[in-house]
């Protein structure tokens, strides 16, 4: 494939912006040569300013489940934008979409609506600091919580791609209060809860983990934290950005039937458009401003058009919720093929799946947590990539990424998917 406009594209944008990009793995550094510049999408296909059609397997991170430029969302922006695009005031369709996403996740009362899911976690981790008077946090190596400064301390996915896992500019007053667990690893967090015994406010979880790759929780881990959180008076929150609205209308908490004091939200709730959401029972969601004294706001929060985006979105998914069984089945498909075809070349690799996530690592090991992701051959990863996008197949730039499936995705997409790795194939090693 040709990539000639592309690139001058890119060679342009970086005289303007830093590293020609506005977020750090669109850049292509962790696999080598220039990003594609998208001109337009539709359902499961990217279209790029060469006119190559790609299989899309990043469906924008995460947001676009039902494929790009859904109608139903599109429509609904189209025609709220018409009657103006911000107000400073508040509208009904915030209502409405705090109202749908309410009944469709268990165990929350009340949501606020943000921009994106770093200012979600930001303001849940400062929540529930000013519900429980206590100032630490425990996260996990290779969780990835947004780029506020409190997780940046071995944050996955572009963090970790850049090895900057504690970026400058984060204070060590900041770092102290910071207190990293071993995902999987109940004994590491259970250690640091008695070290720090009564002095964590809430210990914030992927509860699947998607921006180390794809890590499945082992079942009593999950378990066993909210136990823990139970005993000492910690709250659990849960960052559902990535799996929230994607494996399950309830997102991890239906799925893993446990309870989470605080869950985060962005990607698929606001359907493309620019939204986040924090949500929790009433008990504490009352400690937020105005009701409370927890100082939390946004200019452009609740944003008309952001919303019309995300009550499209949700409609849809609340009215037809085969699409999760649907997209977990095509994941299934699509791990199978990939696996057979690796198998039968000799080339070692784990795959995880959990739902519509899933991600292969060139590893013998199993992939558990952060530092056996990380032992992943990345030089095997390279050509992987490059190999696949030069037939049209888009991937993750990035071996710390989950793969997100998009339900426009086909049958004969996913046989073209597999195809293309049975090409490459015989060449990673
Ligand atoms: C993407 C992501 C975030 C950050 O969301 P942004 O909208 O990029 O700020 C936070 N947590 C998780 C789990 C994510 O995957």
């Amino acid at each position: 494939m040709i990539y000639r406009r592309s690139s001058a594209l890119f060679a342009e944008a970086q005289h303007y912006i830093p590293g020609g990009v506005n977020s750090p793995v669109r850049a292509f550094k962790a696999v080598g040569g220039n990003p594609v510049f998208v001109k337009e999408a539709k359902g499961a296909y990217l279209y790029d300013e060469d006119g190559n059609r790609l299989i899309d397997y990043i469906a924008s991170w995460g947001p676009l489940i039902l494929g790009h430029a859904y109608a139903p969302v599109i429509d609904a922006v189209i025609e709220k934008a018409k009657k103006g695009t911000s107000f400073g005031m508040p509208t009904e369709i915030e209502t409405q979409l705090a109202k749908l996403a309410v009944t469709m996740v268990p165990n929350i009362d009340k949501i606020r609506f943000v921009n994106s899911g770093t200012e979600a976690c930001m303001s849940a981790v400062r929540l529930a600091r000013g519900f429980t008077g206590k100032d630490k946090i425990i996260k996990f190596a290779g969780c990835y919580h947004g780029h506020s400064d409190s997780f940046l301390i071995q944050a996955g996915s572009g963090a970790v791609t850049f090895g900057s896992p504690n970026s400058p500019g984060v204070t060590q007053g900041t770092a102290k209060d910071t207190l990293l667990a071993v995902y999987n690893n109940l004994e590491s967090v259970k250690a640091l809860a008695a070290a720090n015994k009564g002095e964590i406010a809430a210990i914030i979880i992927e509860p699947v983990a998607g921006n180390m790759g794809c890590i499945i929780p082992e079942e009593n881990f999950i378990k066993g934290l909210r136990e823990l959180c139970d005993q000492e008076d910690i709250l659990l929150i849960f960052d559902e950005v990535m799996t929230g609205f994607r494996l399950a209308k309830g997102g991890a908490q239906e799925v893993l039937g446990v309870d989470a004091d605080i869950v985060t939200f962005g990607k698929v709730i606001g359907g493309g458009l620019p939204v986040g959401a924090f949500a929790a029972r009433e008990e504490i969601m009352g400690h937020l401003a105005p009701d409370g004294p927890v100082y939390q706001a946004g200019t452009l929060s609740g944003n008309p058009l952001a919303m019309s985006a995300g009550l499209a979105m949700l409609t849809e998914l609340n009215n037809n919720p085969e699409v999760f069984r649907s997209l977990a089945d095509k994941t299934k498909y699509l791990g199978k093929g990939m696996a057979q075809v690796l198998t039968d070349n000799s080339i070692p690799f784990q795959m995880n799946r959990f739902g519509s996530m899933i991600s292969i690592h060139f590893t013998e090991e199993p992939v558990v947590d952060f530092e056996s992701s990380a032992k992943g051959n990345n030089a095997i990863f390279k050509k992987y990539f490059h190999g696949m996008l030069d037939q049209g197949i888009y991937l993750p730039p990035s071996a710390f990424e989950s793969y997100f499936l998009n339900d426009a995705l086909s049958y004969e997409d996913l046989d073209e998917t597999i195809a293309a790795l049975s090409n490459i194939a015989k060449d990673l090693h």
